[in-house]
């Protein structure tokens, strides 16, 4: 049998980041899927760098932020190899500086803001790979475009805009069980011809790989707790 680990097996590393590695491509084998088909985001948002430090030493490359300026100060002079991912609310006022730092905006979730980034892009040949954020679960509090303005918001983006979307994106409501709202925005994606898939976090991200995750995006189960607020 071979290793279901995708990294080698000889390298010093952290036990949580191997943890969660083995567990993804373990749910990525049992729902019949190549483990290399998901990517892990580390979410580093109000982290320490003596938490993160290690896990990036050890091999881990992708890195989930989600605000702009904190974003830039944690990251500042630490770029090489690093791919940087925007999981959070972005502020068309901040859309310039988000452009020009991240890798990855997986927050496209309204249309001011795909032609705010339309414009700036054409201005600045800069071209992050897009996610739109989907609130499957509607809730007021949450940012993203409903199920119902799924459909209309991509083409728009697409026709009108011009903007390639690489995937979706969506964060279920915590009262309620993932599943549906990880099964929903796969019914989205396959509909519009969309491949990537950004869902899952600490608690579900096994659920999200069977449910045909490309992306799950993994916080505190990686480093610890953060502190406080969210
Ligand atoms: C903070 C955050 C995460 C990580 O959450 P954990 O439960 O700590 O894994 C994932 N996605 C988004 C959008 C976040 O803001």
């Amino acid at each position: 049998m071979t290793s279901p680990t995708p990294f080698p097996a000889d390298l010093e590393r952290p036990g949580a980041w191997a943890d969660i590695l083995k567990r993804m491509a373990l749910a990525a084998r049992a729902a019949g899927r190549d483990p290399r088909a998901v990517t892990l985001t580390a979410v580093s948002k109000q982290q320490p760098w003596e938490a993160i430090a290690p896990v990036l030493a050890a091999g881990q490359a992708v890195f989930g932020e989600n605000r702009v300026q904190e974003a830039a100060a944690r990251w500042a002079g630490r770029r090489g190899g690093v791919e940087l991912r925007l999981i959070g609310p972005l502020q068309t006022n901040k859309a310039r500086e988000a452009l020009a730092l991240f890798d990855v905006i997986e927050t496209l979730d309204r249309p001011r803001l795909a032609e705010c980034l339309a414009k700036e892009m054409a201005g600045l040949a800069l071209r992050p790979r897009l996610y739109i954020q989907v609130n499957t679960g509607e809730e007021a509090q949450k940012a993203g475009v409903t199920p119902g303005e799924a459909d209309d918001f991509i083409r728009h983006c697409r026709d009108r805009l011009d903007l390639a979307i690489e995937g979706l994106m969506c964060i279920p409501p915590a009262s309620e069980p993932p599943g549906p709202h990880f099964a929903l925005l796969a019914k989205i994606a396959r509909r519009n011809a969309i491949s990537g898939l950004s869902m899952g976090m600490s608690a579900d991200f096994e659920i999200a790989i069977a449910l045909g995750a490309t992306a799950v995006r993994v916080g505190s189960a990686l480093f610890g707790a953060r502190a406080a607020h969210d």
